[in-house]
């Protein structure tokens, strides 16, 4: 999830955050609005269990509380979705693509609002961030693109018979997303359901509740029906309400393996296909004849993203032998380079880990690695920033770990941080079986300069999205997820349409019926 490159240029408008008190440096944001959104407006959830605080990653400090809905909350929110369903499926593709244009078009003006507000809660840096609203965008665009055209198939039968299918919505789709790309999952969750004619009552993780609920609105502003896209808040609990519920068509769940497990076994409860975009422990393979300077850049955007809180990343960096050394080194350096900091500041490159505790995992992943022989060669340890402002903020110098075996923890578990683990390999045999010895099949990459050696991996490689030459790029057109416990079905590209759509077959008698009887 990830970066378009083309992307980096476009520039923003900028405008206060509506709803929020703030100021544009951290320090100062509060949220002062209800973030449940129903029927067209924001609400305040009518049941529920507790509240929770949610915190600025950068600061460590407090933001606002909110509770977390429960069931006469969700199921308020899906008969508010099925209502605008009525409405909205009716339309013509045509109808449903000006209204997303619109949306885009909201979105790309707000672009630096919303940014903000992302960085706020998630604690990325605003120049990835940025980068997030654009292809959230652009999502909205494509898919409108697609809408229009939409459609099924004409077949002659026998007879001058013939039958045709339609192509149609589900109904109420519910969209649970993680937290490490808060906007970005609502909108490729969103876009594909909406263009197809569908309704979404969408669950944010609790750690960044905050930017969804302005897509709601401007949905709502750019012409939905009240009630076509309904937020609710909460956790596990409120997740479970929204995938048993009777009027829930389908679910797209974006999160970890273990919760993914569940949602599959809810959803088979009520026979309702499933969306899994799970995690990963994806490999980047790195021959001695690659160019080692964009091996090296490719390594970074294949592990420093968004903190390392990246689904796709190519965390275990297999290099061939003959450059381990050369290699190691220039990565090492250019780690060391990247600037960790106040999100906020237009040259930083790496903020905050989301929270507390995940900072303390990620960090005890480093100190396991060195307890199984790892070498840590930079990074690893907490870091505080100069400014007294951020000394709470949940920050990690960004790691590199030399000396791994494939048998270690830190190369067999998803640790969802800066950490990259660099594997010696020899043999291109060798290195193919190594990348796939993983239960997860998300991504992997290759950087060679033998074309032919680059298909034959990328063949071999049992991962849902590869890279040969670059790592993390994941332009709107192209479907992207997962193989094996990674998750299946796939968001964006023209793939998605068939995830969110059904066909009804039609058959039409043009003579008498024949009858058997
Ligand atoms: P998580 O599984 O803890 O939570 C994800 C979402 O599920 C949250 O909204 C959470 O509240 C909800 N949830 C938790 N338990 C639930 C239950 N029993 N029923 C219904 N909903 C429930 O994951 P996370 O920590 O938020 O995100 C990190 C994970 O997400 C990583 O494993 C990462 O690889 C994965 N991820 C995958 C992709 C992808 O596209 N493949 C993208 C981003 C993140």
């Amino acid at each position: 999830m990830l970066l378009n490159p083309s992307l980096f240029l476009l520039c923003g408008f900028s405008r206060g955050l509506r709803g929020m008190a703030m100021s544009t440096a951290t320090g100062t944001f509060q949220l002062d609005q209800p973030l449940n959104y129903r029927g067209g407006a924001r609400v305040h959830p009518e049941d529920g269990d507790h509240s929770e605080v949610i915190y600025e990653p950068a600061t460590g400090r407090e933001i606002g509380k909110f509770l977390f809905s429960g069931e006469k909350e969700v199921d308020l929110a899906v008969q508010s979705a099925q209502a605008a369903f009525k409405i909205w499926s009716q339309k013509s593709g045509m109808e449903r693509s000006s209204i997303l244009l619109e949306a885009a078009r909201i979105i790309r003006e707000r672009r630096e609002e919303i940014a903000t507000m992302e960085t706020i809660n998630n604690g990325k840096s605003i120049f990835e961030a940025r980068v997030d609203i654009d292809i959230s965008w652009q999502t909205l665009q494509y898919f409108a693109g697609l809408a229009g055209s939409l459609a099924g198939q004409h077949v002659q039968l026998p007879g001058g018979s013939f039958a045709y299918t339609r192509r149609e919505p589900l109904g109420v789709c519910a969209g649970i997303g993680a937290w490490n790309y808060p906007f970005q999952i609502a909108c490729w969750k969103s876009a594909p359901a909406l263009a197809c004619g569908n309704a979404m009552v969408f669950k944010p993780s609790p750690f960044t509740p905050i930017s969804v609920v302005t897509l709601a609105e401007i949905y709502n502003e750019a012409g939905v029906p009240k009630g076509l896209f309904n937020v609710v808040q909460g956790g596990a609990a409120t997740g479970q309400f929204l995938c048993k519920h009777p009027n829930v068509a389908k679910v797209s769940f974006t999160g970890s393996v273990p919760t993914g497990m569940k949602i599959m076994e809810m959803a088979a409860k009520g026979v309702k296909p499933v969306t899994l975009e799970l995690g990963g422990k994806s490999p980047l393979i790195i021959f001695s004849d690659c160019v080692l300077e964009n091996a090296v850049k490719g390594a970074l955007m294949a592990n420093f993203l968004t903190q390392g809180e990246v689904c796709s990343n190519g965390t275990r960096v297999f290099v061939q032998r003959e450059i381990l050394q050369a290699f190691t080194k220039e990565v090492v350096k250019a780690t060391q380079k990247i600037k960790v900091g106040d999100p906020l500041l237009e040259d930083t490159r790496m903020g905050a880990l989301i929270n507390k505790p995940h900072l303390e995992k990620v960090l005890s992943f480093v100190k396991q690695a060195k307890e199984q022989g790892a070498q840590v060669l930079c990074g690893g340890e907490p870091y505080v920033p100069d400014d007294p402002k951020l000394s709470n903020g949940f920050y990690m110098s960004p790691c590199v770990l030399g000396g791994c075996t494939d048998s270690m923890t830190c190369v067999k578990e998803e640790i969802f941080g800066p950490v990259m683990s660099i594997l010696p390999f020899d043999t291109e045999e060798e290195v193919l079986e190594r990348a796939n010895n993983t239960r997860f099949g998300l991504a992997g990459g290759v950087f060679t300069r033998d074309i032919q050696r680059a298909h034959r991996v990328v063949a071999g490689l049992q991962a849902g999205m590869c890279f040969i030459n670059n790592y993390n790029i994941s332009p709107v057109e192209l479907p992207f997820g997962g193989y094996k416990m990674s998750g299946f079905g796939r968001e964006n590209g023209e793939a998605a349409i068939e995830y969110y759509s059904q066909l009804k077959t039609v058959c039409i008698e043009m003579g008498n019926v024949e009858s058997v009887f």
